[in-house]
């Protein structure tokens, strides 16, 4: 097939995700108890026919509108007003009304009645729920101090409940997986480099005007959010020219002019090589580097024995596909998308030093601040207020941060992940005896959940907040049923980006059953253990004062149709100096305070360990019509994609007997197996890594739909490396090995690795 017939085809298999057949899994779940009003008294609100608000199907909360017939959600589409999914949402998007109305959501307060991870819950009252969970709370603040306590959220109604722990004097909160596994290692590199969050909610990257783009292990369109993934076909469209590198034959390599399959773990010594190569072939944009940075010459001598030659053998790659990928970039400097990337928490070490690289390419082009490159976000003026604020006592910091480690934890919020876990363990450098948990399902998210379980097992109590039965519900001791996001307010969202506009999220339909509202609860706890509380009444209090800030009200958006567009300036004047938000008001090729950390201050090419023998990579992703767990168990969205596969080099497979479609169970490293999952064979991934979609395998047995389907990827994870940055942790350091019945296969080692670079050699799990 020609590439363009491709990309038309695929334009057509866009919209048909965007027009899922809603309904044909036979109807809506009635309710147990009639809707009532929300009592929001908003113009478009309840009883409207059509009201706007905002997706949380996923993180990238498009603007959508609620039709809403007799008190219930019929359907959910685009807003027509918003400048960039327009009419159009996801498949999540449209089954946003198989979350609110799933029969296994979390109906009303629940106590654990059964041991830890047993499932076991009898029903109590709200009343009963928020006592005990705050008496515990404060019981151990008392005991232990406060950083005994531990939060961990994501999400847009992360943001009430952290409040508290904020206020009760914790420095233990920790934004997961957003950060700590996610984009930690990118923010910390072009927040170094650039002076700005390339890569956070948004990406402030214009792939819709790009001439060529860059793509390392970027899986656009297997993630997908709508607007992000429409911008990328647009520049495709246009004839923008694609070079993807990727172990596997993903979704945007198959696009690809240049698909370079590189060896996991070496991507740095290809992009060292590169920056080298531009160097040396007078590639990059002199007068940008002239005018705009710091440190050229340092990054010179730096890269200087980094040659193609060399990172071909490292990486296993072709020399002439190298030379041709990076000259296709280079040719149509400055409009070209190197994407900074997203999901960054690979391997640990290098993780930040690899976005370094691509930070330093995109500079080296002067890809920054013009059509096709990096743009400037939006600068959003929205008005100052402390109503979601709880005032709490001063406190002072523990002795000794789990912080301490990690240089570059600030300015980002939150205490890495692992060292959570560990410091619960270990009890050093001090206890922490409390967990809360909301928004996110950490058996899903943290690697190795056998050491999860081993933390909570060791917990004086933990709560979570959920919208349905997760793995981390199943080991809570008190589960408080949260509103799910087309029942309640959460705040402003801006959109930054180019067509940048402010919107808000408010209720579509009353909370069903005695799922309660992030305000509610977080404020009725609040109260309870002794804290004033927040300072607004009611939600539309703090986003009317935020708004105020635009000139605007709740009341003034929805006359609008629920979207205010922003004046944006996206792009840099080409004649001037830019000065960007760094300390020099320049990019920093070479990062002085790097150094003064003992990191390198250019990036050198340090190995990851190559798998051990008989063992291949193991690499996750996504697939389209899902985010991670969250959405497994939704009717419509399981139809599509129940289950996953796990993606086996053909060659690898016909040396082992597997056919496609059989059964198998992987076993990593340290002889941890998982679930069945089906094997899909083919020549698109490399021989020495397997390739799984995360999010599946699901082992809350309340979860009725998801419920053993599939295996986890993130089982399989036991053992991981901290980023030395900002701590957050590794997901890819484990390897797997499959079993076909009671047959343990090894897998061959089908490309001789080269002697620079280490092998794994295995440890107990931690
Ligand atoms: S990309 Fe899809 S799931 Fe995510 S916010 Fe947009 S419509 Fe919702």
């Amino acid at each position: 097939m020609k590439r363009r017939q491709f990309l038309k085809l695929s334009a057509a298999s866009c919209a048909a995700l965007a027009s899922v057949q809603l309904g044909k899994e036979g109807g809506f779940f009635k309710p147990a108890t009639a809707l009532a009003s929300s009592g929001s008294g908003l113009p478009g609100s309840l009883g409207a026919k059509e009201v706007p608000s905002v997706c949380d199907m996923c993180f990238w909360r498009c603007p959508i509108v609620a039709k809403v017939k007799d008190g219930r959600l019929v359907k959910i589409e685009g807003n027509p007003k918003s400048p960039l999914n327009g009419t159009k949402v996801c498949a999540r998007g449209n089954a946003g009304i198989q979350l609110l109305y799933d029969p296994d959501r979390m109906k009303y307060p629940m106590k654990r009645v059964g041991g830890r991870g047993e499932g076991k819950w009898a029903r109590i009252s709200w009343d009963e729920a928020l006592d005990e969970v705050a008496h515990n709370l404060k019981k151990v603040r008392d005991k232990y101090g406060p950083h005994a306590l531990a939060f961990f959220d994501h999400g847009a109604t992360s943001e009430f409940h952290r409040a508290i722990f904020k206020a009760l004097g914790t420095e233990n909160y920790s934004n997961e997986p957003a950060f700590f596994q996610c984009v930690g290692p990118v923010a910390v590199a072009y927040m170094s480099t650039m002076g700005y969050l390339v890569s956070g909610t948004r990406q402030y990257i214009d792939m819709a005007n790009a001439k060529a783009m860059l793509l390392v292990a970027s899986h656009i369109g297997e993630n997908l959010h709508v607007s992000h993934t429409k911008e990328y076909a647009e520049g495709l469209a246009k004839g923008a020219k694609l070079v993807v590198v990727d172990p596997r034959f993903s979704a945007p390599a198959n696009k690809a002019d240049i698909w370079l399959p590189i060896r996991p773990g070496t991507d740095t010594a290809l992009l060292l090589a590169w920056i080298n190569y531009v160097i040396q072939h007078d590639l990059y944009d002199k007068e940008f580097v002239h005018k705009n940075c710091n440190g050229f010459e340092q990054v010179k001598k730096a890269v200087k024995g980094y040659s193609m030659e060399w990172a071909a053998r490292i990486c296993d790659l072709n020399v002439r596909d190298m030379e041709a990928a990076i000259r296709i970039i280079a040719e149509n400097r400055p409009n070209v998308s190197i994407h900074p990337g997203r999901h960054s928490t690979w391997y640990g070490r290098g993780d930040t030093q690899r976005h370094r690289a691509l930070a330093i390419l995109t500079a080296l082009f002067g890809a920054v601040g013009v059509p096709g490159g990096l743009y400037f976000p939006t600068p959003v003026h929205l008005a100052h207020t402390d109503c979601l604020e709880i005032e709490g006592e001063e406190v002072e910091g523990p002795e000794e941060s789990l912080k301490d480690n990690y240089p570059f934890a600030d300015p980002f919020p939150g205490t890495p992940t692992g060292e959570i876990v560990k410091a619960t363990l270990t009890g050093k450098p001090y206890p922490i005896k409390l967990w809360g948990v909301c928004g996110v399902n950490i058996m899903q998210t943290i690697p190795n959940p056998y050491q999860t379980m081993e933390a909570v097992k060791k917990l004086d109590f933990i709560f979570s907040i959920e919208m349905l039965p997760t793995e981390t519900a199943i080991w809570s001791d008190i589960v408080l049923p949260e509103a799910v996001y087309l029942e309640r307010y959460d705040g402003v969202y801006a959109y930054d980006g180019i067509n940048s506009y402010v919107t808000v999220r408010q209720p579509v339909v009353a909370p069903m059953f005695e799922a309660k509202p992030p305000f509610w609860i977080a404020n009725e706890l609040a109260k309870r253990v002794g804290l004033k509380g927040f300072s607004c009444k009611k939600e539309e209090d703090f986003i009317n004062a935020e708004l105020k800030g635009l000139g605007l009200s709740i009341e003034k958006l929805m006359q609008q149709g629920g979207i205010v567009s922003l004046k944006e300036k996206p792009y840099r004047d080409t004649s001037k100096p830019v000065k960007f938000p760094t300390e020099s008001g320049k990019i920093e090729l070479a990062l002085e305070e790097f150094a003064d950390e003992d990191f390198d201050a250019v990036p050198k090419f340090e190995p990851t360990p190559a798998p051990p023998k008989g063992f291949a990579r193991l690499l996750y992703g996504r697939v389209p019509v899902h985010t991670f767990s969250r959405t497994m168990n939704n009717l419509w969205l399981n139809h599509e994609w129940p289950e996953n596969h796990i993606w086996l080099n053909d060659k690898v497979a016909a040396k082992l007997g597997i056919k496609d479609g059989e059964e198998v169970v992987m076993e990593n490293q340290h002889g941890y197996r998982s679930m069945p999952i089906k094997v899909k064979v083919t020549p698109g991934i490399r021989p020495d890594c397997v390739y799984v979609p995360h999010g599946f395998g699901s082992r809350s047995k309340h979860l009725s739909k998801t419920f053993g389907k599939g295996a986890s990827d993130q089982f399989m994870i036991t053992e991981y490396e901290a980023d030395p940055f900002m701590g957050a942790s590794s997901h890819r350091t484990s390897f797997v090995r499959l079993v076909k019945g009671d047959k343990v296969l090894d897998i061959p080692e089908l490309v001789a690795l080269p002697r620079e670079l280490p092998r794994y050699q295995v440890k107990k799990a931690s």
